[in-house]
């Protein structure tokens, strides 16, 4: 039990990979507290994790209503030793078919919420607290289609070293997990049969080492690592996990 007497908030906590580090840090004696938009996922994810845990809806991209719900949040469970910033959406459109509302849809999401959510947090965190943030590969690979969400996950990187100095004084540590391509509900229809999943694993496979889609714990484990004193002394890094997508040539 590696989080005991511990409380954690997680933003997207309802799906993904947001879901799978609420179980595990339940699981590891965490009291633990979930944000999404989705109040059927919500509902769901509260009966799932059990008693330990609590589902308050919240859109990351209005402040107020993020503030609210850390507030609500920690007041039933104390203040955060743990902020995970991972609700995110996906962001694939050309250069020319992308509009300037879908562009900033995404930078509103994935870079605008997740500095306003680390704000927000701010009098609810305890010193020596440990935030990390939810980046991507995509922030330094070239993958076509993602101006909008590459900018904003490398715009998570600098944002995490330059919070990481200013929350220092206080012992509070700032990281990123930047995870490859993980199996979970943001690739839509790409993994939606078991057909489209094979064809997508192939073609992941192909520009991976390690040759396979991730999953949604190894990034948990990562999160976990991260977030406990184990970490104690990682300050302002980014750990990709990624099966060697960005340190292949
Ligand atoms: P999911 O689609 O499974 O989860 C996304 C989560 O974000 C959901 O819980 C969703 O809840 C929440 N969310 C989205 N927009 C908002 C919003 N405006 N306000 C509050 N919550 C929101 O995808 P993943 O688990 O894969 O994604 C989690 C993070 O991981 C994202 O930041 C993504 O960019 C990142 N990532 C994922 C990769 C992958 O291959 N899966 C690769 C690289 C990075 P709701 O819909 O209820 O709002």
């Amino acid at each position: 039990m590696r989080l005991t007497n511990k409380t954690a908030l997680i933003t997207g906590g309802n799906s993904g990979i947001g879901l799978a580090t609420a179980k595990l840090f339940v699981a590891e004696g965490a009291k633990v507290i979930i944000t999404g938009r989705n109040k059927e996922t919500l509902e769901a994810a509260a009966r799932e994790l059990g008693p330990n845990a609590i589902a308050l809806a919240a859109d990351a991209t209005d402040i107020a209503a993020t503030e609210a719900a850390i507030k609500k949040g920690t007041d039933k469970f104390g203040k955060l030793d743990i902020l995970f910033v991972n609700a995110g959406i996906p962001g694939g459109t050309p250069l020319g078919s992308t509009t300037r509302e879908m562009f900033e849809k995404v930078i509103s999401t994935n870079l605008t919420g997740v500095f306003f959510t680390v704000q927000s947090a701010l009098p609810y965190l305890n010193d020596n607290a440990s935030i990390i943030l939810n980046g991507s590969v995509i922030s330094v690979l070239g993958n076509p289609g993602y101006s909008a969400y590459g900018a904003a996950k490398a715009g998570v990187r600098a944002m995490a070293r330059i919070m990481a100095s200013e929350l220092s004084p206080r012992g509070i540590r700032v990281n990123v997990v930047a995870p490859g391509a993980i199996r979970t509900p943001i690739w839509g229809a790409a993994i939606a049969t078991p057909d489209a999943e094979k064809a997508f694993e192939k073609r992941i496979g192909l520009a991976t080492p390690l040759g396979r889609i991730g999953e949604p714990d190894h990034i948990s484990k990562t999160v976990l690592f991260l977030a406990s004193d184990d970490a104690g002394h990682i300050q302002g890094q980014e750990i990709f996990v990624d099966g060697g997508a960005v340190a292949s040539p």
